[in-house]
């Protein structure tokens, strides 16, 4: 459970994705209730919805220290930055799923202004980084600053800003370099394009590959357990146990026939 979650802004519109089915709307209210207690506070959420593509930029605030990470800066900075400074955090790092405009196109503007490193994704994804230009004039993006990541991620390392430590999971299919990251203490995963609520990412890009999304999300996250809320890249959080249960593309059910 985590200690506070806010959306900030409005976060009602539904993602802007071709192939794949609209996610169910996004709740107003508080995700989280306090059934249980939490012996500690750890982290603080917050959703910041960027992009016509409404992608779901995470701030993450460490309780103890007010230092902060940005997940997923694909653009609209001031947006960002000023939910950095209303809640008076301190930017420690940026951190980044993929490779992808509306998840990385505001990540060198956002460093650059805070002076902070970036660190993600996995370094399959470079091609799309170098692409960013190329990717932005395609859908109409402001010119992204370009950036090289400070530091690339791989399967098993950690990342961490404040008092918090993130795990990291390479999960490739929506694009070769996607990483996860997972907070054992909040139960809590940010998940980018690889899942989402009601769908899955699409695997139709330059060296996506549908059998290894499966494979992450077999492999890598479900084994993390049902009760893991995940933030996706867009639309509602939802839970990996809902998703077992639901999700009309990677349900226990239906992978189950399709594996016959
Ligand atoms: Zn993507
Ligand atoms: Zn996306």
């Amino acid at each position: 459970m985590i200690a506070a979650w806010k959306t900030a802004g409005d976060f009602t519109e539904a993602p802007t994705r071709p192939t794949a089915p609209s996610p169910r709307r996004a709740p107003s209210g508080p995700i989280y209730n306090s059934e249980k207690p939490r012996p500690r506070y750890l982290m603080n959420v917050t959703l910041i919805p960027v992009t016509p593509f409404q992608q779901n930029c995470t701030l993450l605030v460490c309780d103890a220290t007010r230092r902060a990470a940005v997940v997923d800066p694909g653009g609209d900075i001031d947006r960002i930055a000023g939910e950095i400074e209303r809640q008076g955090v301190t930017l420690e790092k940026i951190f980044l799923t993929h490779g992808h405009l509306d998840h990385c196109g505001g990540a060198g503007a956002l460093a650059a202004k805070y002076h902070v490193p970036i660190e993600g994704p996995h370094p399959d994804d470079a091609f799309w980084i170098d692409q960013l230009q190329a990717q932005s004039a395609r859908f109409g993006f402001p010119e992204p600053e370009p950036f090289s990541p400070d530091r690339w991620l791989g399967d098993g390392d950690t990342v961490s800003f404040g008092n918090v430590t993130l795990e990291v999971f390479h999960c490739p299919g929506h694009t070769p370099g996607h990483v996860v990251f997972f907070s054992k203490d909040e139960r809590l995963a940010s998940v980018g394009d690889v899942l989402f609520a009601g769908s899955i990412g699409r695997t139709d890009f330059p060296r996506g590959n549908h059998a290894d999304l499966i494979a992450s999300l077999r492999n890598k996250l479900w084994p993390l357990g049902d009760d893991v809320t995940f933030i996706p890249g867009h639309g509602p959080v939802s839970t990996f146990g809902q998703e077992r249960q639901t999700n009309p593309y990677v349900a226990d059910s239906v992978l189950a026939r399709s594996a016959v």
